[in-house]
């Protein structure tokens, strides 16, 4: 029994709908997974039904953009309420500066003489959460350029002429905002970072987790996060962090992660569910009868 517990859908940068998704996880055999797309909750209500149509366990979760002394991180939350207004606040904030972003980008390209349009970026990614690879592919779309790498080379990585910085918010209110909402707060990809000596800062914010096992990680890249993760006693996750076709070839099936890890999430999802929902209980006011 092996689970995914990092995945994208078209309600971010990623091309599968849940449902392609869903039938993707189902062809290589995955009893469970987990929905994690950047900055939005949005697709998780479709693939929770597509999950149920099959027989296959879901996860509510997202990827959200933080950052800790100077570094950007990804913070995946599990378990999450998707309909907690507090959740839908937040991440329509990012969902707003993400949009602008793309604003500014093209805004960039149009300086360099690269002639895309806003509304060609809008029309390609669909969502409210829109990143760098879509203006990538609507450049290509439009002739503008060959390949993905190209465009990310020539104008989208850090430094090029199109790339705006993205907002971020501190790890700490990251994980704050997953615990308020009943989820569990676990560091994505730490191997892509190589920024360890955050970690013990985000532990005392109350870090859950690390993703051990992701597909930028070598083997010895996990047994070291196994080892860190063992050293804080946080817990284990891993995931392909699949976007479809949209880098190349879907990496959905290549990291597979055994289920005995899923248990032991679901059993701290349990109880930071219980946990969010007594701290909402004690801070509702008590209302004093008039004297
Ligand atoms: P954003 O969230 O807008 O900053 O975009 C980040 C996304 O762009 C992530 O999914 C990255 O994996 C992807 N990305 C970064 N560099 C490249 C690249 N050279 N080619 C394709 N995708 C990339
Ligand atoms: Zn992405
Ligand atoms: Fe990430
Ligand atoms: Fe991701």
């Amino acid at each position: 029994m092996f689970a995914d517990l990092h995945l994208h859908t078209n309600f971010s940068d990623g091309t599968y709908t849940p449902e392609e998704l869903v039938h993707q996880a189902q062809r290589h055999g995955l009893c469970a997974i987990a929905l994690t797309d950047h900055d939005t909750v949005e697709g998780c209500l479709r693939t929770q039904r597509a999950c149920e149509a099959v027989g296959m366990e879901f996860i509510a979760g997202a990827e959200l953009t933080a950052e800790q002394a100077g570094n950007e991180l990804h913070i995946l939350g599990y378990g999450l309420d998707i309909q907690h207004p507090r959740l839908l606040a937040e991440t329509a904030k990012f969902q707003e500066v993400r949009q602008n972003r793309i604003r500014e980008m093209v805004g960039r390209l149009n300086a360099e003489n690269v002639p895309l349009s806003v509304d060609a970026v809008f029309a390609l990614a669909n969502c409210r959460a829109p990143g760098r690879p879509h203006v990538a592919r609507a450049l290509i779309k439009a002739g503008l350029c060959t390949t993905l790498d190209q465009a990310f080379e020539k104008y989208l990585k850090k430094n090029r002429p199109a790339w705006v910085p993205k907002f971020k918010i501190s790890a700490s209110d990251a994980i704050d905002l997953i615990h308020d909402v009943g989820g569990v707060a676990v560091m994505a990809h730490p191997g892509l970072n190589r920024t360890d000596e955050v970690i013990p800062g985000m532990v005392e914010a109350g870090l859950d987790g690390i993703e051990c096992f992701h597909t930028k990680h070598s083997n010895s890249t996990s047994e070291h996060y196994l080892e860190l993760a063992n050293r804080h006693s946080l817990l284990i996750t891993g995931g392909s962090d699949c976007h479809g076709m949209s880098k190349g070839k879907p990496l959905i099936g290549t990291v597979r992660l055994p289920y005995q890890h899923v248990e032991i999430l679901k059993a701290r999802m349990a109880r930071n569910r219980t946990e969010a929902l007594s701290r909402a209980h004690s801070a509702t006011p008590v209302l004093l009868p008039p004297n």
